[in-house]
């Protein structure tokens, strides 16, 4: 039997007061105000023990996190269709990056860069009925918690500076790669990006992933199949050029995004969620990576 909270407390006591802990992110400037001091961690098993150490609680933007939950209610709504325009390649290259594997076709290289993102905030943007509304509402409904709201100072902050991704939403406009108006897929991406979440909520909202597709009171939300596939792109796209890193240094499927949280899990037996807003040079929170690092050393549990 693993003693989870005794390795959760030893981490977080030696990482508490690192002196390196990365720069937090500033090119959205809402973010670049967030107290890089900030440091948690909260632990949930599939049989429903959980575990929290420090800034647990505390709510952060969860950014890019978001790309798994949205490409999850777009498989909902379109199955494998949404491979014709989305592919599942690792790219090797920063989230902001432009990658498109076809030039010719514009089809971006997985889900989770914010190219294939803005795809998938497409194919949402098309079947929701009111698409901001309706993907709080499945983000709710996946954690269990109707207290999770969106940061509407991040999401104005980030459409003021968000060049890039108007950029990368153009380029796909023009490859036919995205139906709907783009000022609208925009609007809905920062929306997305913006969900501000503790730690704990992160955990419960990703519990589905580690438990087959289906929620903590049993609720499927997605096939088994699908499950694995998500996965396995978490594993292989989540960590921007920085996948092959994580899998090597943690060996976990999880995502990460710009406002310093990663989520991972252990398919069948865990998620753990970890805070604290200090980047690498490749975007991930630095103690995070460290922190789960040393959570699959000491616990011997990896997919590997
Ligand atoms: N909203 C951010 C952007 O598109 C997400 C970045 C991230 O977390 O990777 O720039």
């Amino acid at each position: 039997m693993i003693d989870y909270p005794t390795i959760l407390d030893e981490i977080y006591l030696s990482l508490k007061s690192a002196v390196h802990r990365g720069t937090v992110a500033s090119y959205i400037p809402e973010l670049g105000k967030v107290n890089g001091k900030k440091f948690g961690i909260h632990l949930l098993t599939v049989s429903g023990d959980e575990y929290g150490v420090g800034d647990y609680k505390e709510s952060f933007s969860i950014q890019s996190i978001s790309k798994v939950l949205a490409l999850t209610k777009a498989l909902n709504f379109v199955g494998t269709e949404l491979w014709k325009r989305v592919d599942v390649e690792p790219s090797g290259d920063p989230f902001n990056f432009l990658s498109l594997l076809e030039m010719e076709r514009g089809i971006p290289r997985n889900p989770l860069i914010n190219a294939g993102a803005l795809v998938v905030s497409d194919i949402l943007v098309s079947h929701f009925t009111n698409p901001k509304q309706d993907f709080l509402a499945f983000v709710r409904e996946l954690a269990e918690d109707d207290t999770i709201c969106y940061d509407e100072e991040v999401a104005k902050s980030e459409k003021q500076t968000g060049y890039r991704n108007a950029a990368a939403a153009n380029l796909l406009k023009s490859f036919n790669n995205i139906y709907n108006d783009v000022d609208e897929v925009l609007d809905f991406y920062f929306y997305q990006c913006s969900i501000s979440m503790n730690c704990k909520q992160l955990s419960r909202t990703f519990y589905n992933y580690a438990n087959g597709g289906k929620g903590m009171s049993g609720k499927v939300f997605i096939a088994p199949s699908q499950a694995k596939r998500i996965n396995a792109i978490m594993l292989t796209c989540g960590f921007y050029d920085e996948a092959g890193e994580f899998a090597f240094e943690v060996g976990l499927p999880g995502k990460s995004g710009v406002g310093g949280g990663i989520v991972a899990l252990h398919p069948g037996n865990y998620c753990i969620s970890v805070w604290s807003p200090g980047l690498n040079k490749k975007g991930n929170s630095l103690l995070g990576m460290q922190a789960l690092e040393m959570f699959t050393t000491k616990t011997g549990i990896s997919i590997f």
